[in-house]
């Protein structure tokens, strides 16, 4: 039996042996008397053991209940010891009342201070989180200035428009964890288009969009930096079916200005919703306003340079830069035994074209024939103006069989190519020529004979079509 119930069981059968010796305690006055002392060294015992075992709560109780048997045994024998025994019980239950009040009293007080406490502990972690979180984002922030501090050391040494972009789009992602692509773009000042300069993806494969998104188009258009939570819910996208049916959904975007001049565009961009936040933004505006700063002066020089090789009329390269490159791509040939071709396209009877189309449609015929080539061209070919109506195609790795077809897949071109010039249609054809290192010459200028050796030998034969030159000193079959 649990300790607590003794003290109890103990009360129940004094109640009991009580009920059963009342009847001769009635009878018997003198045996009354006799029985008070050791009645009363019973019930204390019963409630010492009580307030021991039971608690000072179930004490009280049973301290009161004997004070009601006590008064009952009292009435029931009028003996002056259970009266003085009943004022001696409902002292000790006063007692009790009175002690189990103040404890009472202690325990609420006890409580109250520990709710207070409590309170206080739960305020402290709050107060701790709060700077918890704030200690942490003020790592970011400095991490993140730290970041920039570096990629603006890094893009310093940088020489090359493409090295810049791509630096820029680098770091971009690696700042923006939830973007999985970042394009640079930059403005090509002939057409005001977009151009990828350099695009990341974090699964590696390249950005398909070479002229931009809608998105960026958005950003060049306003000039003004924009985020989209999700394109296909954005208010300013609603009615867009490119950025509607677009697999990117959120966009980060900001353009590149600098000294009230817009450049181009940044973009990091995700696949799913949500993938910025307005920090995020921030980041990436900064990003791109140190990215225009140097891409600023790289892309003047390179534009400069740009139109120091490039011929105005047709925008292919200059005869002058051809040459150069051709020294350059024959000693590249020569280390790594690889061919190079050249193609020399002369434009048949071209003189009398002019004559009778005038010499704007002459001129017209010129860029359309550029436009022709480069569609047929990788972009490891150049293509140059060789002369007035000469172009010449510098052809790396390619054999003299692979230039032979690219030739005549580009006299083919220019063949069913239509001008149209004040609704009157005209046509024209060329003549070709191919050469090829080193069968034909181990040197530039023995090259360039070949392949003018060729081009003559078309001429002679009846023009509009493609001779190969079959020997270095000037054999050539048509
Ligand atoms: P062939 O078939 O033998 O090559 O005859 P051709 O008339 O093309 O040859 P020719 O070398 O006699 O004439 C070249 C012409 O190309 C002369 C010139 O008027 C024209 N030409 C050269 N540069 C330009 C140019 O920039 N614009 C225009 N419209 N014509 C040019
Ligand atoms: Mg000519
Ligand atoms: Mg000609």
């Amino acid at each position: 039996m649990p300790p607590f119930f003794i003290p109890i069981v103990g009360f129940l059968l004094w109640i009991g042996l009580l009920a059963a010796v009342m009847p001769s305690l009635r009878l018997e006055l003198n045996l009354a008397d006799q029985a008070a002392a050791p009645h009363f060294f019973l019930s204390q015992l019963i409630l010492i053991l009580a307030w021991a075992f039971s608690g000072p709560l179930t004490a009280a109780i049973l301290t009161g209940l004997s004070t009601l048997i006590v008064f009952y045994l009292c009435l029931g024998t009028r003996q002056p010891a259970f009266f003085l025994q009943v004022l001696e019980y409902l002292a000790l239950f006063l007692f009790m009342v009175f002690f189990l009040y103040e404890i009472q009293k202690i325990t609420n007080q006890k409580r109250l201070s520990l709710e207070r406490l409590a309170e206080d502990i739960n305020l402290t972690a709050e107060e701790i989180q709060k700077r918890i979180a704030l200690k942490e984002a003020l790592e970011r922030k400095i991490e993140r200035l730290l970041g920039l501090q570096k990629l603006s050391a890094e893009l310093k040494d940088l020489k090359e428009s493409d090295a810049v972009a791509r630096r820029l789009a680098e770091h971009a992602l690696r700042v923006l964890p939830r973007a999985e692509e970042c394009a640079v773009y930059a403005i090509r000042p002939e057409h005001e288009e977009l151009a990828l300069l350099a695009g990341l993806r974090t699964d590696e494969a390249s950005v398909r969009e070479k002229e931009g998104t809608v998105f960026d188009q958005w950003v060049l258009k306003r000039c003004q930096a924009m985020m989209i939570e999700d394109a296909r819910n954005d208010f300013r996208f609603l009615t867009d079916p490119g950025a509607a049916s677009h697999a990117l959904r959120s966009v980060c975007a900001s353009p590149l200005v600098t000294e009230n001049k817009v450049l181009g565009v940044v973009r990091a961009s995700s696949r799913s919703p949500k993938a910025f936040n307005s920090d995020d933004l921030r980041l990436l505006d900064v990003i791109s306003s140190l990215g225009a700063v140097h891409l600023r002066n790289i892309l003047l020089y390179e534009r400069m340079g740009e139109l120091a090789i490039r011929d105005s009329l047709t925008g292919l390269y200059l005869n002058r830069y051809f040459q150069y490159r051709l020294s350059e791509e024959i000693l590249r040939g020569a280390s790594s035994g690889k061919p190079l071709s050249l193609i020399l396209l002369d434009i048949d009877h071209f003189k009398r074209y002019n004559d009778e189309f005038g010499h704007a449609a002459g001129d017209l015929v010129l860029r359309s024939i550029a436009t022709l080539l480069h569609g047929c061209l990788r972009s490891t070919d150049l293509a140059a103006r060789y002369g007035g109506e000469e172009f010449v195609v510098l052809l790396p790795d390619t054999a003299k069989d692979q230039a032979a077809q690219l030739a005549e897949r580009i006299r083919a071109s220019i063949e069913a190519h239509r001008i149209v010039l004040r609704r009157t249609e005209s046509r024209v054809t060329a003549s070709l020529g191919v050469s090829s290192y080193p069968e034909d010459g181990r040197a530039k200028e023995e090259l360039i004979w070949a392949v003018d050796r060729a081009l003559y030998d078309a001429k002679e034969k009846g023009r509009n079509r493609v001779v190969v030159c079959t020997a270095a000193r000037g054999r050539s079959k048509g």
